[in-house]
């Protein structure tokens, strides 16, 4: 099928996690505000959480909050969807406690211009939201056509996933309709992308599904990188879980894809012959979301710098931008991160908005990844503000350990579920 020479057989998981940010700001009410305006685009992990404990910290100050979805559908457990873990309604949340036990004002509506200089912010709908300071976190678009030939209309063969909902759907229902004996191809992206652990995780938990219901079929992966996260992890979970069905093709086997063919259902590598798969997930390419280009918040490679200890725009004085569309290496783009981030953001804008001085922030991530329902590995980060922006804190967090006995991830991967509650807790609930 290919003449891609080294193949490492890889088998698990990656994902994300672990349980409540860290906000080591002397204490949030240390910060309160004394009012203002805030509108927040984006109603996932940064700007939930951001809207949500800017409330918390005054209620004198006005949230509204702009999210196109009635409900949020999470990526983090997307993929045990796919492994027929769970099925969408565990990852589905909804803003009714946002607005009715925190008074965030939520607006159904797609942010489609800002205009920083008169503040405000115009919506679909027509109607125009002003603002003292504006929160942008829009999460990730695709970069379309970056790879020849996979565009909106492509994803509907070859579905990316990247975006939890709709393409999760149909990326499982063509997992279930597959039959025994196929080829599953999924193509990850170069770094930096949302959620580096979750082409792994995701080859991981599919496996988790094959092995039960079609043990012939084999999944690859080619990657556009040369290494991965929680990489040695990763592969001996896979080998203990999966012998010899997922194979990983790294960037210098010629891993990286630069076009599709989705009538031929193949994907091209750099060099090498044209793969065939029966299942092909593409991953593209990513950038902030599209609102952070239209009001001029990106850099040449499509992500936002800001000011790391506020998250305030390097391109725009009073809007701050937060989670996967900025830039805050070397925390990864993940939700525990974005939340994490929120946390920070809004504690700075409610001193700024009551004349203090913003205190010493510290961030963190965890991240969880299930390589099997009873098999979980992490690893986790405490950062703090350096001189030249975040810095990992030294000894603080790590890896799962490798050489362990099996009631230890079997503890990790029940830990993976018990951040995923707490965090969905802290954001929407
Ligand atoms: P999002 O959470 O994507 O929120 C953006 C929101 O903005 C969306 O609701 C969108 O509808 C809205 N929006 C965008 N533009 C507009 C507009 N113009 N107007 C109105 N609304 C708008 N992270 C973890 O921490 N742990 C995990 O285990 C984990 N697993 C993952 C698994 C997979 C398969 C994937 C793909 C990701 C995973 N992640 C995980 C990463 C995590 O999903 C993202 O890092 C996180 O969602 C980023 O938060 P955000 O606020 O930046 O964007």
């Amino acid at each position: 099928m290919s003449r891609i020479t080294r193949r490492n057989f890889v088998f698990s998981v990656g994902a994300l996690s672990a349980a409540t940010s860290v906000l080591s700001w002397p204490a949030l009410g240390q910060a309160k505000a004394t009012g203002g305006r805030v509108v927040v685009i984006g109603g996932g992990f940064g700007g939930a959480t951001c809207a949500k404990y800017l409330r918390r910290l005054s209620t004198d100050i006005e949230v509204t909050l702009v999210e196109r979805d009635s409900n949020f559908m999470t990526c983090p457990f997307s993929n045990a969807v796919l492994g027929g873990l769970y099925d969408m309604d565990f990852n589905t949340h909804d803003y009714s406690a946002l607005r009715d036990e925190y008074g965030v004002r939520v607006v159904h509506d797609s942010a489609v211009d800002i205009d920083p200089d008169a503040k405000k912010v115009r919506l679909a709908g027509g109607s125009t939201l002003k603002f003292d300071r504006l929160v942008v976190s829009p999460g990730i678009d695709l970069q379309w056509n970056a790879i020849e030939g996979y565009d909106e209309a492509a994803s509907a063969v070859m579905p990316h996933a990247w975006k939890a909902g709709e393409q999760t759907t149909t990326l499982r229902k063509q997992l279930e309709a597959m039959s025994d004996g196929g080829v599953v191809i999924i193509a990850a992206p170069p770094n930096p992308f949302r959620c580096p652990p979750g082409p792994y995780e995701r080859a991981s938990l599919i496996a988790h599904y094959l092995k039960q219901h079609k043990p012939r079929s084999k999944i690859q992966i080619l990657d556009a990188n040369p290494t991965f996260s929680k990489q040695p992890l990763f592969e001996q979970g896979g080998q203990a879980l999966y012998p010899g069905m997922i194979e990983w093709v790294g960037e210098a086997d010629g891993g990286a894809i630069d076009g599709v063919d989705v009538k031929a259902m193949t994907v091209k590598p750099l060099f090498g012959e044209p793969q065939r798969g029966d299942v092909i997930n593409v991953i593209p390419p990513q950038k902030a979301g599209a609102i952070a280009e239209v009001a001029g918040l990106t850099n040449d490679g499509g992500w936002c710098p800001v000011d790391q200890r506020t998250f305030e725009s390097r391109a725009q004085k009073h809007v701050h931008v937060i989670g996967d569309a900025a830039i805050a290496n070397p925390m990864p783009k993940s939700g525990y991160a974005a939340s994490s981030q929120g946390k920070v953001c809004a504690t700075a804008i409610a001193a700024s908005l009551s004349g203090q001085d913003m205190p010493d922030p510290s961030y963190v991530n965890t991240c969880y990844s299930l390589v099997g329902p009873d098999y979980g590995i992490s690893v986790a980060a405490v950062y703090r503000l350096g001189e030249d922006g975040i810095a990992a804190v030294q000894g603080a967090g790590g890896v799962s350990p490798k050489d362990v006995d099996s009631s230890f991830r079997v503890a990790e991967s029940r830990y993976a579920v018990g951040w995923y509650q707490s965090i969905t807790a802290d954001i929407w609930g």
